[in-house]
C-alpha cells in the first residue's frame, strides 16, 4: 500500500494502478462504515484508492471540525489489512491553497434536509468531491447510503459535470442495535448511546407502518415523531418523508420511492440516519 500526500505524488502512484480504480473518499477515524465501502470496492474494481480528508469547507462555522476524530496510523493500518493499494492524505493546504476561489454548487437536491439545516455544507462536498474526482480520475467511487442526500447530490455533480465514473452507494452499516455507524458516535456519552438507538427505531417503525400498508406521508412522519418524543435525550431537528428522486417531500399520498430520514441531536451530538421505502437507491 502507498500513502501520499501531494497532488504530484497522487498523479504520479496513480499511472501505475491497473483499471478499473475505485475511490473511497473519507474523511477518516474509520469504521466498519467505510470498510464495506473499500470491500465493495475490491470486488468490483482492480486497484482501490482511498482518499482521508477532514474537508474543512463542508463544516459551519459551529460545528465539530477541531474537535472531529482522527488517528491516521489506525486508519493506515486498517487499510492495508484490507489490501488497499494507494491512500491519499491531502492537508487543507494543498486542497485549499492562498488564493482559492472556485466552488462547486449544485442546487436543488443539495437545497432540502441537510442541505437546509447545514448552509454551505454540500457546496463543500461537491467542491471537494470534484477535485478528488478530477485528482483521482477514478472509474468507479464508493459512497454509503448512510448519507443518502450526499450520494444523491454527488449524483447529480458526476451527472451535470460528466465525470467519466460510476457512483455506487452502499448500504448503511449498523451496530447490533440498529445504530447507524459514525464516527461522531465517539461522541456520545454511555447514557446518549443507548439514547442514540431512537433514529432507527423510529426508521424501522415508519418501514413497519409503510409495510402494513401506510400510505399517509403525514402518517409516516408522525409514527417517527412519537417514537422520536418517547426519547427524552433526543431532540429531532427534522423528520422528513421525501421522494427519492428530488427529496421534495411526500404530501399526502406516498405514491412511490420515499427516503424516510431524520437527524437529530443526541446531547451536543448531531446524527442522521434514513431508510428507503417502496424502491431502491
Ligand atoms: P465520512 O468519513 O463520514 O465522510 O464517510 C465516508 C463515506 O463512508 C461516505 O460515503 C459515507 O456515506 C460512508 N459511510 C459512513 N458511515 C457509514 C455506514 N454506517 N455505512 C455505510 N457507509 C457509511
Amino acid at each position: 500500500m502507498q500513502t501520499v500526500t501531494t497532488i504530484e505524488e497522487l498523479r504520479q502512484a496513480r499511472q501505475h494502478l491497473p483499471a478499473p480504480l475505485g475511490l473511497v473518499p473519507t474523511m477518516g477515524y474509520l469504521h466498519e462504515g467505510h470498510l464495506s465501502l473499500v470491500r465493495a470496492a475490491k470486488r468490483a474494481c482492480a486497484a482501490v484508492a482511498v482518499s482521508i480528508f477532514v474537508n474543512p469547507t463542508q463544516f459551519g462555522p459551529q460545528e465539530d471540525l477541531d474537535r472531529y476524530p482522527r488517528d491516521l496510523p489506525r486508519d493506515l493500518a486498517l487499510l492495508e489489512a484490507e489490501g488497499v493499494d494507494l491512500v491519499w492524505t491531502p492537508t487543507p493546504q494543498i486542497m485549499y491553497p492562498e488564493g482559492y476561489q472556485t466552488w462547486v454548487t449544485v442546487e436543488h437536491i443539495a437545497a432540502p434536509l441537510e442541505g437546509a439545516m447545514r448552509p454551505g455544507h454540500f457546496r463543500g462536498v461537491a467542491t471537494v468531491v470534484a477535485k478528488l474526482f478530477n485528482a483521482v480520475q477514478p472509474d468507479r467511487a464508493y459512497f454509503g447510503q448512510k448519507d443518502a442526500q450526499q450520494a444523491l447530490v454527488i449524483r447529480r455533480l458526476v451527472a451535470d459535470l460528466n465525470f467519466p465514473l460510476q457512483v455506487v452507494v452502499c448500504p448503511t452499516v449498523r451496530e447490533a442495535d440498529g445504530l447507524a455507524l459514525s464516527s461522531r458516535n465517539v461522541y456520545l456519552k454511555p447514557q446518549e448511546r443507548q439514547a442514540a438507538t431512537v433514529l432507527y427505531r423510529a426508521l424501522t417503525a415508519a418501514q413497519a407502518a409503510y409495510q402494513a400498508g401506510e400510505r399517509n406521508a403525514d402518517q409516516l412522519r408522525q409514527v417517527m415523531q412519537s417514537v422520536l418524543q418517547q426519547e427524552p435525550l433526543a431532540r429531532p431537528q427534522y423528520v422528513s418523508c421525501a421522494k427519492l428522486d428530488d427529496l421534495q417531500e411526500w404530501q399526502g399520498e406516498v405514491s412511490g420511492a420515499a427516503l424516510l430520514s431524520l437527524a437529530v441531536f443526541i446531547g451536543q451530538t448531531r446524527l442522521i440516519d434514513n431508510v428507503v421505502v417502496g424502491g431502491e437507491f
